[in-house]
């Protein structure tokens, strides 16, 4: 039976890097018989106009149908001034939560091509390949109560939630331990233990669950020390697994490591293995309608499409493989441009990536 994607392009510069990736899947496609089918529809910005809420319940119903969801980015200043309850960013938490994605992988690759790319010495990032796998859907992002009270002294003070429960970091170190095992069976767990009864249940759970993965080195790390060991010593890691507010801030730091945020693909995951997959940068208001973004992070997220939810590794080491040849043939987007490269557009990065796909 044919899988069925959801294409979301979104908003700013999402529809010119999908319509790039969609170009490359459909490649993929036709040379490996993958029997994919896509359909179209809106989320973020692109829904409040078409539709008037970000994320439309039909929207919502297609992705649930989807085997797999393609996105480029949403928000953008258009939108800016909105009913905070209908801005573009609440239908990307929405469609999160509501497919219960709650695995966030995000990859850091440094390609040898790019190393000059980075601000960080070149033996330090040389070969870098770590993975971050966040938890998405828990933690303080989504606890209750929060609220900004006034205090009987008439000062304002605000307050966020915590909780992790078992089940959500059981699932989540299992997806750390499952993708340690795919690599180099080294798992660091990020958490601030000393501090925070959250991060000391986080840390017995993960405890436990290690019981199952004899062959996987794990260790632990307090989430200020990561932050400091990722900039000075990178290559120590395999695979981070942390909460939702630490990956966030630590898949930022490390995808800087690579020197463009526009060449790093994500994918969110359910338990089933069904995903969201979309670049880790935003919509670029700045450079959108230009033809200049880099779409390689959204056809790097169609690769991960193709070996996390539909098994096809073969279909999917092409992608990166072609990808690599790009990069060798000396074509560069402006945000990756280096003196002696080739500047090129979105439009030709993506055609050429096709053309390295079919002559494989
Ligand atoms: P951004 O990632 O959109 O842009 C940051 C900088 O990186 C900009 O200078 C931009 O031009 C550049 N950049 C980003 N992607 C690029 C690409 N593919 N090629 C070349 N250059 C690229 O972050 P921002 O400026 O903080 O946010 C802009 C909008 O995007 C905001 O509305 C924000 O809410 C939204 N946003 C959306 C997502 C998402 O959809 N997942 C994530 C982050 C931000």
């Amino acid at each position: 039976m044919s899988k069925q994607i959801l294409v979301l392009p979104g908003d700013g510069i999402g529809p010119e890097i999908v319509a790039e990736a969609v170009k490359v899947l459909e490649a993929a496609n036709e040379k490996y018989r993958l029997d994919l089918q896509l359909s179209f529809d809106e989320l973020g910005g692109a829904a409040v106009d078409k539709y008037g809420v970000p994320l439309a319940d039909e929207t919502l119903e297609r992705a649930r149908a989807a085997d797999a969801v393609l996105l480029g980015a949403v928000g953008g200043p258009k939108w800016d001034g909105i009913d905070p309850a209908i801005r573009p960013e609440r239908g990307l938490l929405k469609i999160r939560s509501q497919l219960g994605l709650f695995a966030n992988l995000r990859p850091a690759i440094l390609y040898p091509q790019l190393a000059e790319a980075s601000t960080l010495k070149p033996e330090v990032v040389a070969g870098l390949d770590i993975l971050i796998v966040r938890e998405l859907t828990g933690g303080i992002y989504f606890g209750q109560p929060r609220e900004t009270r006034v205090l009987e002294n008439g000062e304002r003070q605000a307050y966020d939630t915590l909780p992790y429960s078992e089940s959500e970091i059981r699932r989540i170190a299992k997806v750390g331990f499952d993708m340690a095992r795919l690599r180099n069976k080294k798992l660091c767990s990020v958490d601030k233990a000393n501090v925070l009864a959250s991060s000391q249940l986080w840390r017995a759970v993960v405890e436990e669950v290690a019981k199952d993965y004899p062959d996987v080195e794990l260790s632990h790390m307090y989430v200020d020390n990561a932050a400091m060991q990722l900039v000075r010593a990178p290559k120590q890691f395999d695979v981070i697994v942390t909460d939702n507010m630490f990956g966030d801030i630590l898949s930022d730091e490390a995808s800087m490591l690579t020197g463009s945020i526009g060449m790093l693909p994500s994918a969110s995951l359910d338990a089933n293995n069904k995903g969201m997959y979309e670049p880790c940068h935003g919509s670029a208001p700045d450079i959108a309608g230009q033809g200049i973004a880099n779409p390689l992070a959204t056809i790097l997220s169609v690769s991960m499409m193709l070996r996390y939810s539909f098994a096809q590794a073969v279909a999917a080491d092409a992608i990166e493989k072609a990808v690599s040849q790009v990069l060798d043939q000396g074509l560069r987007t402006g945000d990756i441009w280096s003196q002696g490269t080739t500047k090129v557009g979105t439009r030709e990065m993506g055609d050429a990536v096709v053309a390295a796909l079919r002559n494989l």
